[in-house]
């Protein structure tokens, strides 16, 4: 049998916290599991001191993408879809302080931030972004416990234990799909499009009722990333003194419409002139405005990253505001569901790491995603949804990942504009593409990715080490 993961389209969007979904979001994930098996092993209460160790990526680009502070966000008790992100700040300054650390919020123990939690540029074997917790117990014993960040907030042990649980729910999909020929081939047999054959998988997994919450709650969490982004002004936190750009580009946009919140947002801009230099940064503003709230520790949807977080929904709110202006819930549903599926996709037979295969992991993938969703929305068949998403990573194969100073900002903000605009593009030339003559096939661009990052040098895998991370510096800003 055909070992095979089973990957949700809420796998592929999460709701989280930026800066980074690897760097970010998944160690503040490991620290909570790790919490939880220090009480399924009833070692919890009697914890009297701990250290964490990160290395490799984790470690090279931690700094600037917030790993230390995700972390200890995850030790205090702290979810990332949950908390309120205005008590960061206070929370990280309150540990500094204090030399105590409130465990879970349940036991306060001794805890030194600059020594507690240690860099290391040894890498693990088992992937770059690796990461161990360790812990001294009241008896003198000692315990510790080790994860991977794997990429788009996904945390992983070693030994795989839930891997055969995953493989239960595969089975148990109506439509088991590894290969993009397998999903054209269903969409075929059933005479269906791929967010059918899609929602059919996710029906076995939670009930209509739950998938629309989820799908609304992820559109939300996009749609008021866009808004505050393009409402806050200032510097993004970190040092390089970036300028928040979604500001003044929204309200060159938006003129004088009024509009008096996040509900009224989306008809007041389907009011405005949109000519084509409009269109081009009205899709630039809301990829911006995304990645700003990313950068400052905000909260938006990986998808499949938060590096590349705003590209999916700059495309979406394209379709919403320019091509479609009777668009519903509907439409967002099946965009996503096609989405979500093109990324589990590429982390199939690819990855969405950054550390294992630089940028074409996040931006190419998030770019495919959107390529594909756009294009069924648009009335493409399944073979031409399928090659807009190839054309889309076609044209990022390659792609480094060098961000300045560690920092998820440059190139990265800009990266999630061009990401949006070359999967309309992509969209379009499919549509007036006979895609069954198409010379490139998704799984071929998938497997070229894979192999493009197994050849990529280790400097341009989110280590900060190569690329424009190293032409420019802090001290040039
Ligand atoms: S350069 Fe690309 S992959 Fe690297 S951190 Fe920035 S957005 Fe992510």
């Amino acid at each position: 049998m055909r070992k095979i993961e089973c990957i949700s389209v809420f796998d592929m969007l999460k709701v989280g916290v930026g800066p980074s979904s690897s760097h970010t979001l998944g160690p503040w994930r490991a620290a909570q599991r790790w919490i939880a098996e220090l009480k399924n092993k009833e070692r919890f209460d009697s914890v009297d001191k701990i250290h964490i160790d990160l290395y490799g990526s984790l470690s090279l680009t931690g700094k600037g993408h917030a790993t230390d502070i995700a972390t200890l966000l995850g030790l205090l008790g702290h979810d990332p879809v949950t908390m309120d992100i205005a008590l960061i700040a206070s929370e990280i300054e309150r540990v500094k302080t204090s030399g105590k650390l409130l465990l879970n919020g349940e036991r306060e123990i001794d805890f030194t931030f600059a020594e507690d939690i240690k860099f290391n540029r040894k890498f693990l074997e088992f992937h770059p972004n690796g990461m161990t917790f360790r812990a001294c117990l009241e008896n003198g014993k000692k315990t510790s416990s080790s994860f991977y960040s794997i990429g788009g907030g996904f945390v992983v042990k070693k030994e795989r234990k839930n891997a055969s649980k995953k493989m239960k729910n595969f089975q148990e999909f109506p439509f088991p799909i590894e290969k993009a020929t397998e999903l054209q081939a269903y969409c075929k047999a059933e005479n269906k499009p791929i967010s059918s054959i899609v929602l059919e998988n996710e029906r076995s997994l939670r009930t209509d009722a739950e998938i629309d919450a989820n799908l609304k709650q992820i559109w939300q969490v996009m749609l008021e990333s866009m808004y505050i982004g393009c409402h806050t002004e200032g510097t993004l936190p970190g040092g390089l003194n970036v300028k928040r750009r979604a500001f003044e580009m929204h309200q060159r946009l938006i003129g004088d419409t009024a509009y008096t919140s996040v509900e009224d947002w989306i008809p007041a801009i389907r009011q405005t002139e949109v000519k084509f230099r409009q269109i081009l940064k009205w899709v630039s503003c809301f990829a911006l405005s995304v990645n700003e709230v990313n950068a400052s520790l905000g909260r938006v949807v990986t998808a499949p990253t938060n590096g590349s977080a705003g590209t999916v929904p700059a495309v979406l709110m394209y379709y919403l505001v320019i091509e479609n202006h009777d668009a519903t819930f509907e439409d967002i549903k099946r965009f996503m569901l096609v989405a979500g599926e093109i990324g589990s996709l590429f982390k199939k037979g690819a990855t969405i790491s950054a550390a294992m295969g630089g940028c074409q992991a996040e931006i190419g993938v998030s770019s495919a995603m959107a390529a594909g969703g756009l294009t069924e929305l648009m009335g493409g068949t399944p073979e031409q949804v399928l090659m807009a998403s190839e054309i889309a990573m076609e044209h990022h194969l390659g792609l480094t990942c060098d961000p300045i100073a560690g920092l998820v900002q440059v190139p990265c903000i800009e990266r999630n504009a061009m990401g949006a605009i070359k999967a309309i593009n992509a969209a379009e030339i499919a549509m007036e593409s006979d895609a069954s003559k198409a010379k490139v096939p998704l799984d071929k661009v998938i497997e070229t990715m894979w192999e493009t990052a197994k050849d990529m040098n280790k400097k341009y895998k989110e280590t900060s080490e190569g690329g424009l991370a190293v032409k420019v510096s802090l001290s040039d800003c």
